[in-house]
Formats: C-alpha cells, sequence, structure tokens
C-alpha cells in the first residue's frame, strides 16, 4: 500500500514521518504522473491559495479527478482544497466533500491554539493553525471530531474523502492517520 503526501508546500514531512511509523511506505507527489502510483493520498496544511498557484490547471484536474476515485485525507490547507464551497475569500475546491469552509474564520485572537476535541467519543489534542471553519455539513457527510461548546465540526468524512481543519500530524495521537490508512486497506 502506497500513500501519497502532496509535497508542494506546508508541512508534508510531518505526515510523512506519521505515515512511516504506522508502517506505510509513502511517496512525496510533487508531479502530477506521481498520482498513478498511490493508493491514498494525503494533501497537507499550507496556504491552499499557493498550492492552486502551484498546482496549475492542469495540476489541478489531475488531482481532482484523483480525489473522486482515491481515498484522500486533506487538513486544514488541505481540507479548503477538498471542500465543494471555500469563503474568505472564495476559491475553487476539487468538490470531493459536501462542506463549506470558511478560511482563517477564527481571527487573530485564537488564530493558532492547540485545544481538546472529541473524536467519536473519545478526547483528542488538536492543534490548530490559522484554521479554517466547517460551515456547512452535507447530507452524506459525517462528523467524525467535534471541538468546542457547540460542538463544531472539525472532522469530516464523505465516502473515501476525509478532512480536517487541525493538524493530526503535529500530535503525538496516531489514531487519525491510522483511522485513514484503515479507510485506504479497507475502504472504510
Ligand atoms: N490559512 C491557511 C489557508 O487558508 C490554512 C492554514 C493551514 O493549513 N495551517 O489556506
Amino acid at each position: 500500500m502506497k500513500i501519497g503526501v502532496l509535497a508542494l508546500q506546508g508541512d508534508f514531512d510531518a505526515h510523512r514521518r506519521r505515515l512511516e511509523e504506522l508502517g506505510a511506505e509513502v511517496v512525496l507527489v510533487k508531479k502530477p504522473e506521481q498520482l498513478d502510483e498511490i493508493d491514498g493520498l494525503v494533501i497537507p496544511g499550507g496556504e491552499s491559495g499557493t498550492f492552486l498557484k502551484l498546482l496549475g490547471e492542469g495540476g489541478f484536474e489531475k488531482l481532482k479527478q484523483f480525489v473522486h476515485v482515491k481515498p484522500t485525507f486533506g487538513t486544514c490547507a488541505g481540507a479548503i482544497l477538498l471542500a465543494n464551497e471555500v469563503e474568505n475569500p472564495k476559491q475553487s475546491g476539487l468538490c470531493a466533500i459536501d462542506i463549506r469552509i470558511r478560511r482563517n474564520a477564527y481571527g487573530r485572537q485564537i488564530d493558532s491554539s492547540i485545544r481538546e476535541g472529541r473524536f467519536g467519543k473519545e478526547p483528542l489534542e488538536m492543534v490548530f493553525i490559522r484554521a479554517p471553519k466547517i460551515e456547512r455539513v452535507g447530507p452524506d457527510v459525517d462528523v467524525i471530531a467535534t471541538e468546542g461548546m457547540g460542538n463544531d465540526p472539525v472532522a469530516v468524512r464523505q465516502g473515501r474523502v476525509m478532512a480536517a481543519t487541525f493538524h493530526p500530524e503535529l500530535s503525538d495521537d496516531t489514531r487519525i492517520h491510522q483511522s485513514f490508512l484503515d479507510l485506504v486497506r479497507n475502504g472504510s
């Protein structure tokens, strides 16, 4: 099982280390044709607008085809890229998961913080860095992790696609990456 990590920009190396620690063979994806070699893909955090620029039109189209067929997990900027609808400002999405997501939604005061949320019913440390907020969750989307008094959705899944607004690669807890590897392995 080969897992790609999109390595154009952002914190791809932390994902690589985590996935290798869990026994996956990792490919750092820098060229669109490398998508043909992998069974699943992680799109890391970074700056989603910069990802779009670096991908270019051809890369974006190839990635769009991939995420509609193969398991993909996006964190933070990666979650923004996967969304159907992006706000603040509006920007193209890969339309792989039926959510509306608002970039840089927490304002200056708490733009980056470590908070405790819930993964299912279990507590989970969550690192937020200039995080987006999931403002709408479509009917076919499962909320797999929440945070805050209002139980805001911070990790979601629709079929083979997972997205998290926090950075599980920066905490010691391996459960989120493990659940993505299970998804790639079993399709569930
Ligand atoms: N603020 C970034 C964006 O809008 C995401 C931040 C991150 O990935 N840590 O793309």
